[in-house]
């Protein structure tokens, strides 16, 4: 393809994708194939011989468009989101087109710079303390998603204990002897809310794992009272607690834990890493009546989260701001010769590698200054006010129908979880009321043989409503289970 034919073959893609836009609300959410529709569709090997744009894009619509769950739907209300956006596309575009690996500032010194000034933009504009901007000892980086970040942080916090406990020790034998002995020691800590991607990042970095309880009493946050007592049980057992997710909007009910006495804790356990995962909610911080969330941040060690989940940037993009960011490059800056260069030698520069797990890295940063230059703060959060605002609006709709919804917990940023209330007939006993909006007895334990045979009816009866919506096509909806309820 040359020039000129790229010129054609690009016209006629984004004329493709506008359409696909303007028309993304008629089309059922979900798709309707069935596994491995895909195969006997295209040949087994690829062509012999090039084709042509045209041949290659008509496919398109033919076997790809079949196979899509729309998640830019206005009707996908599944799992979290993953908006996207035309500055956002268009940030993409550049940034294949200027394709490189940038790992090093003389790879490409704009990938690097650009990315330092839009994290510290992104850092103010969500009103994250000033220890992670990169004028001090902090900074910001982005990463493909927050699991990734995760596992970079769980890495960096089990280097740095062990840093800080054999500090005296020479390389040898010995040394790396202990080593081993204590990494078998290392527990990491998170919610039992806590999103999967830390109990995954402990089995990465090969550490011990616990959760750590969340219940309904406190609204499914961790407080510091219980993060302390399991590190206390932790290091009853001689194990080593180093590291703690903390979670603002968790993936089943968007709890906020308990940030203020987590860092009480932080203060007397300096040695544990305490990382913020906001992979979803985060987002809501750019509006100032969030941003009360922010002050005992400065305690932790690092923070997390997606642009690319509710701030219009397209997948993917994870921003990740360390206090210190020596923490990570303490770990992960490891140099051979064809890595070196003048200017990193004279430390004038930041190499990204030396922060994250992967060499190469993608130019990221373009999309999300276009995004947030198109848009402005006030977009933003004009964007993001309308979407708590739907989420207020449906729980308002679900209040209208108490006969036939309950909820299970009310709208968090946009994020409202409920059950479908079964017959009459189903409940234990007279002495057990239909449930109201936001009975109870759901979040309770169900304690005798007929209440519980009464929740077993409500998750039969919300299963089944939810895999009907799911089936229909039309919407797309995500279970999950709060207290024994589906
Ligand atoms: N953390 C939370 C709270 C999430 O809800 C999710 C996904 O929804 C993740 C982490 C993982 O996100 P990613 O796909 O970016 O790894």
């Amino acid at each position: 393809m040359d020039s000129s034919q790229f010129r054609d073959a690009a016209h006629t893609a984004i004329e493709d994708i506008i359409k696909y836009y303007d028309t993304i609300q008629d089309r059922p959410v979900l798709p309707s194939v069935s596994p491995g529709y895909l195969k006997p569709l295209l040949p087994t090997s690829p062509p012999q011989e090039g084709e042509s744009w045209p041949a290659i894009q008509s496919d398109i619509d033919k076997f790809i468009m079949p196979g899509l769950t729309h998640w830019q739907s206005p009707k996908y209300m599944a799992f979290f989101p993953c908006n996207s956006s035309f500055p956002g596309m268009l940030g993409e575009m550049y940034s294949s087109a200027f394709n490189a690996a940038a790992f090093n500032w003389i790879c490409s010194p704009a990938v690097t710079e650009l990315e330092t000034i839009v994290m510290d933009w992104v850092a103010k504009l969500i009103g994250l303390p000033k220890e992670y901007l990169s004028e001090g000892e902090g900074g910001g980086i982005i990463q493909g998603t927050a699991s990734e970040v995760v596992v970079t942080a769980v890495v960096a916090a089990r280097e740095r204990i062990l840093r800080g406990r054999l500090s005296d020790m020479k390389d040898s034998e010995e040394k790396w002897d202990k080593i081993a002995e204590m990494r078998g020691k290392l527990v990491a800590l998170g919610s039992e809310h806590a999103h999967s991607s830390t109990h995954k990042a402990a089995i990465i970095a090969g550490t011990r794992y616990r959760s750590v309880p969340a219940p309904r009493a406190t609204d499914f946050a961790v407080t510091g009272a219980a993060l302390r007592t399991a590190i206390e049980e932790c290091k009853a057992k001689g194990l080593e607690p180093f590291y703690f997710t903390a979670t603002i909007g968790s993936t089943a009910t968007c709890a906020i834990d308990d940030l203020e006495g987590i860092s009480e804790v932080a203060k007397d356990y300096p040695d544990i890493w305490i990382h913020v995962d906001a992979a979803y909610a985060g987002s809501a911080l750019v509006c100032p009546e969030y941003q009360y969330l922010c002050p005992p941040i400065q305690n932790f060690s690092s923070f997390n989260f997606n642009l690319h989940k509710w701030l219009l940037v397209n997948f993917d993009c994870s921003a990740f701001f360390i206090k210190k960011r020596r923490d990570l490059t303490d770990t992960f800056s490891i140099t051979p010769s064809y890595l070196r260069n003048e200017f990193s030698d004279r430390g004038l520069v930041t190499d990204y590698r030396d922060w994250q797990i992967p060499l190469g890295r993608r130019f990221r940063s373009l999309k999300v200054w276009f995004v947030l230059r198109t848009y402005g703060v006030s977009g933003l959060r004009a964007f993001i006010r309308n979407h708590i605002k739907l989420g207020e609006y449906f729980h308002s709709l679900l209040l209208t129908r108490t006969d036939l919804f309950t909820v299970i917990t009310s709208p968090k940023f946009a994020l409202t979880t409920f059950i479908i209330n079964p017959h009459p007939r189903y409940a234990p006993s007279a002495a057990t009321t239909l449930p109201g909006p936001t009975h109870e007895a759901y979040l309770n334990d169900f304690t005798t043989d007929a209440e519980a045979r009464y929740q077993a009816e409500v998750n039969r009866v919300t299963k089944e409503v939810y895999e009907r919506v799911n089936t229909q096509g039309e919407f797309f909806i995500t279970g999950t289970v709060v207290c024994g309820n589906f």
